[in-house]
């Protein structure tokens, strides 16, 4: 297609909002991209050619996933917005790779809309539910190769940190337990409509088919995880110590600590993956 005709030209979604009396819904998260360069990389990052099968998250008025259906063998793509869907049957029209699914992707059996054949994931996600979309999907281990997704500039940061940075947490150790994260771009507010007042990236997490660490109770180290950066000025053994259910002694968790290297008074952000893996094993 023209892109000149295509959504990702401003013209064209501002000509497809007004002709459809199209009013943006702030609690789904709705910033629809209008630069097409950012549409580029993003497809570019995802890896995608006509061999592949893609999950779109929030196609929006289906600005991406017009592209998406350029490269792809197919694309899926489940939108929450009821008034998005006629929008969407119209603008998709000249596509028929696309199959446009109406729901929430929390709430979405994705296992079955694949029926067992493998999958790539690209989104420009709603903010407002990044870190659980992004979680649930790891957590249920969907057989999907990669996840691309546009985030928060920080959350990108967040799931890329190192231990004993400002942004390593939870979510850093959890997204590289399951990936290898990557960050393709820097995106400013001015590519949405309307604009987001954060600063955004694109980011690809590549899924591991195996965990980088070798974990006996992968629920208690998320556990240690959790208690570690609830209490992120304490000790990981203060912390640890009566923490949701946890049985652990102060003195016990000290004795693993040391029996795996570790400096009792050691804080939890200090600690790798590889630490968490061997703390938990311990105790
Ligand atoms: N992909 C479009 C684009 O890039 O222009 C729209 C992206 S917009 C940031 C996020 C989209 O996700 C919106 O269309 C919104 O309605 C949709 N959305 C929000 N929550 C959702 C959910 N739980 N399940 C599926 N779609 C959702």
């Amino acid at each position: 297609m023209n892109r000149e005709n295509m959504l990702s030209n401003p013209k064209e979604t501002i000509r497809v909002i007004q002709e459809n009396n199209f009013t943006f819904r702030k609690n789904y998260g709705q910033n629809f991209l209008i630069d097409s360069h950012v549409i580029d990389k993003i497809v570019a990052a995802a890896e995608i050619d006509d061999t592949t099968e893609v999950l779109e998250i929030g196609p929006g008025i289906g600005t991406l996933t017009q592209y998406l259906a350029e490269s792809a063998k197919s694309v899926t793509a489940v939108e929450i917005d009821d008034k998005l869907i006629p929008i969407l049957e119209k603008t998709l029209a000249g596509y028929d790779n696309v199959r446009i699914v109406h729901g929430d992707i929390l709430k979405q059996d994705i296992n079955a809309l694949f029926e067992g054949r493998r999958f790539k994931i690209v989104a420009n996600l709603p903010y407002y539910i990044t870190t659980p979309i992004i979680m649930s999907l790891l957590e249920d281990r969907v057989p999907a190769d990669s996840i691309t997704v546009m985030i928060q500039k920080e959350v990108a940061e967040r799931m890329q940190a190192s231990p004993g940075t400002k942004d390593y947490g939870a979510l850093s150790l959890a997204v590289q337990y399951y990936c290898e994260p990557y960050l393709a771009a820097n995106v400013p507010p001015n590519c949405f409509m309307p604009r987001p007042n954060v600063g955004s990236a694109v980011i690809r997490l590549a899924i591991r088919d195996n965990p980088p660490v070798e974990v006996k109770d992968e629920k208690l180290m998320f556990k240690l995880i959790r208690a570690a950066f609830n209490q992120r000025r304490k000790t990981l053994a203060n912390a640890i110590k009566n923490f949701e259910g946890l049985s652990y002694s102060r003195e016990e968790v000290e004795t693993a600590l040391t029996e795996i290297g570790l400096d009792v008074r050691v804080r939890g952000e200090a600690l790798s993956l590889e630490e968490f893996a061997a703390l938990s094993n311990k105790l």
